[in-house]
């Protein structure tokens, strides 16, 4: 069985590349795809492991893009990293992260909360231009701000809440055509309920497959959505998101995806 979706600490994860694939072969799956959050830093590393493993490893990419007010996440398999345009748009939705988690500590400061930019990069393992809000949750949580993870979303961090602050917008066209641009293959990350709105544009702009298996979807979803991937003849696949090894093959799918995935080359 394969896990198409999880993030290592090149991106928001907590495990490097190499432990995500050690702990894959332990956990008995048969392959992973790494899809960290607009980067691929930690595919090299992934390799490696996974020729010291026996394992194999999909070169995967997850890309933020919003549509309004969603988030709304198109993973690409097989992409080439170096291809100009898909490593121009994450060299900038990088910086960007950058930026973000600097203003969203600046705002948190307006609110009272004092918290540096070097505390939140010692919450996360890869460089500053992976940091996202979980390192931002973790800091406050570390100073004892909040007590939960959740709670920093729902009090600060959280569309809507008073430090939120917007990301570099990049619609979910533009996702896809970078990542078929570059020859690789795209697939629609956790739809959730947006799939009726939004499915027909995505297939009309190159998207190849839905991810209809993932922990946020519950059984009555997951069978609506198993049915609208069917009436679009996309490739059905399954991801744990997992951000830690702990939460590796928590929704998986059978080994003949790999090959549906590549014929959509
Ligand atoms: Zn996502
Ligand atoms: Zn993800």
């Amino acid at each position: 069985m394969l896990d198409l979706h999880t993030h290592s600490s090149a991106s928001d994860g907590s495990d490097s590349p190499r432990e995500l694939v050690r702990q894959a072969k332990v956990r008995g799956l048969k392959g992973i795809a790494l899809t960290d959050h607009d980067t691929c830093a930690g595919l090299k590393e992934a390799f490696a492991a996974s020729l010291e493993v026996g394992l194999p490893v999909l070169p995967g990419v997850e890309l933020s893009a919003e549509w309004g007010e969603y988030d709304v996440h198109i993973l690409g398999y097989w992409i080439n990293e170096t291809h100009r345009d898909l490593a121009n748009l994450m060299i900038k939705m990088r910086a960007d992260r950058t930026c973000r988690a600097a203003k969203i500590v600046a705002r948190l400061g307006d609110l009272g909360i004092t918290l540096t930019l070097s505390e939140v990069t010692a919450h996360s393992t890869g460089d500053e231009h992976s940091l996202g809000r979980p390192h931002i949750a973790r800091a406050l949580m570390a100073r004892g701000f909040v007590n939960s993870i959740a709670e920093a979303f729902d009090l600060y961090l959280e569309r809507g809440r008073p430090a939120y602050v917007a990301r570099y917008k990049l619609t979910p066209e533009e996702a896809i055509s970078a990542i078929v641009g570059s020859g690789g293959v795209a697939v629609w990350a956790h739809p959730g309920q947006l799939a009726p709105l939004l499915l027909a544009p995505l297939v009309a702009a190159g998207l190849a497959g839905l991810e209809v298996y993932h922990p946020d979807h519950n059984p009555e979803l997951e069978q609506a959505l198993l049915r609208r991937a069917q009436s679009h003849n996309l490739v059905i696949t399954a991801g744990s998101d997992a951000h830690s090894a702990t939460g590796l093959g928590a929704k998986r799918i059978g080994l003949n995806v790999w090959s549906e995935l590549w014929s959509r080359r």
